[in-house]
């Protein structure tokens, strides 16, 4: 069955708890053991102090290292990516700084795409090189013998351990392609180092893009933005295979940053609508899209479904890797700050917020919000200029959307 029919049951049985069809929240700090023995067999499986017999499943200790809701979450969210297993986190960037550093051990090299998530590029730049983490860049158009020239050069090649890649690249919509991280990531790769790549489909969500499938390794969300979906929880996730998660899991043991189970209740209520809500959003998008590109006070629209195949490798890369044009729309206003102030302020149903991906549809400028913190030199390189407006998509009836729009161009 496809993943939107399992959301409503998958990973959990009426008759463990009386029959309820939906999982109760299991708000508990700690299990009780049947036999002294049991609690020897799970901590012994827990910290892996001998391989787990043949069948033999982790037992419940301690709400830091397992929960119901937890587990019957990370089981429906490995269905959307065909990831083997999951583990959830208490925010999207407790999910991309563990798995960094449970992959990137000190003395070593991570490359990463640009641009990236503002938090994200915040701890790789400015926090990794405080644990002796050297971190090299490179950008949207750059072509894999540029990339590995890009490595060579830093004298640190035998020890690059990670590609990260984040695409759709934010604000932009600029498209990275996983396969070619891929490539770059086993050329640097012996026999007893294999080199990892984890790509961050927060901006495609579970739907729209499977990273596994063109050769990610991890896949990491910020839940709290299409999973969750309603803008009332933060929380993170991080796929792969079992041996990958285990090693995630760990870390996350004694960070003590995974989710707890009132947000993993609310996610997995989420996660039922994830498909329709996310296949809404894109519709909407799509006619939005339509308007904006027609709008004489817009100077210019990035937006998927505008890529044609005079696009090259770009068009190329949309077909490939996505299968929407997705709900994230930015687009250049006529102007400078003072016109998209004007904009921004004079909305009335779209809200001026960042976030992304909920029921709601969201504006901000990113060049003072989101994306404040970024080198002016970088900013213009990406086109993250003064009149840049950024759209989240949601739920609402399209027609009412572009009248806000609209009404809100009478003000600038
Ligand atoms: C929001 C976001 C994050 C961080 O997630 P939080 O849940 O806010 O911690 C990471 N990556 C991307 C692409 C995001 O949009």
């Amino acid at each position: 069955m496809r993943p939107e029919s399992l959301m409503m049951s998958y990973g959990y049985m009426p008759e463990w708890s009386e029959g309820a069809i939906k999982s109760p929240i299991f708000q508990t700090s700690t299990f009780v053991f049947k036999t002294a023995e049991e609690g020897k067999a799970f901590f012994e499986v827990a910290y892996g102090l001998r391989p787990s017999a043949e069948g033999e499943k982790q037992g419940l200790i301690y709400s830091r290292i397992n929960n119901p809701d937890l587990e019957i979450l990370e089981n429906r969210l490995t269905l959307w990516d065909e990831a083997e297993d999951c583990a959830v986190f208490v925010s999207g960037m407790a999910a991309v700084t563990t798995t960094l550093l449970e992959f990137v051990p000190p003395g070593h090299l991570l490359l990463t795409s640009t641009p990236l998530y503002g938090g994200s590029d915040h701890f790789i730049k400015k926090i990794l090189p405080k644990y002796n983490i050297q971190v090299v860049c490179y950008q949207v158009n750059d072509t894999p013998e540029q990339i590995i020239a890009l490595v060579e050069a830093t004298g640190m090649a035998d020890k690059l351990a990670l590609v990260y890649i984040e695409t759709p690249a934010n604000p932009t919509n600029d498209l990275i392609d996983i396969a070619a991280g891929k490539a770059v990531a086993q050329h640097f790769s012996t026999p007893d180092r294999q080199v990892l790549v984890a790509v961050d489909n927060t901006y495609m969500g579970p739907v729209w893009q499977h990273p596994i499938k063109h050769g990610a390794d991890l896949v990491l969300y910020s839940a709290t933005k299409y999973i969750g979906g309603h803008s009332d929880v933060i929380a993170g996730a991080c796929l792969g295979s079992f041996e990958l998660i285990k090693r995630v899991k760990g870390l996350r043991t004694f960070l003590g940053n995974m989710a707890g189970p009132w947000a993993a209740w609310l996610l997995m209520r989420s996660l039922e609508t994830l498909k329709v809500r996310m296949d809404q959003q894109a519709q909407n998008a799509a006619k939005v899209a339509e308007f904006l590109n027609h709008s004489p006070f817009v100077e210019k629209v990035y937006y998927l479904g505008n890529l044609t195949p005079a696009h090259g490798i770009k068009y190329e890369l949309r077909q490939r890797q996505c299968t929407s044009n997705g709900a994230m729309i930015a687009f250049d206003i006529k102007g400078n700050e003072q016109q998209a102030f004007r904009f921004l302020n004079a909305l009335k149903l779209i809200k001026l917020a960042v976030s992304l991906g909920s029921t709601e549809s969201l504006a901000e400028h990113p060049a003072t919000m989101t994306h404040a913190d970024v080198d002016p030199a970088d900013k213009a390189k990406l086109h993250i200029t003064e009149k840049l407006i950024r759209l989240s998509v949601g739920v609402e009836h399209y027609e009412d959307i572009i009248a806000d729009i609209a009404q809100a161009f009478e003000h600038i």
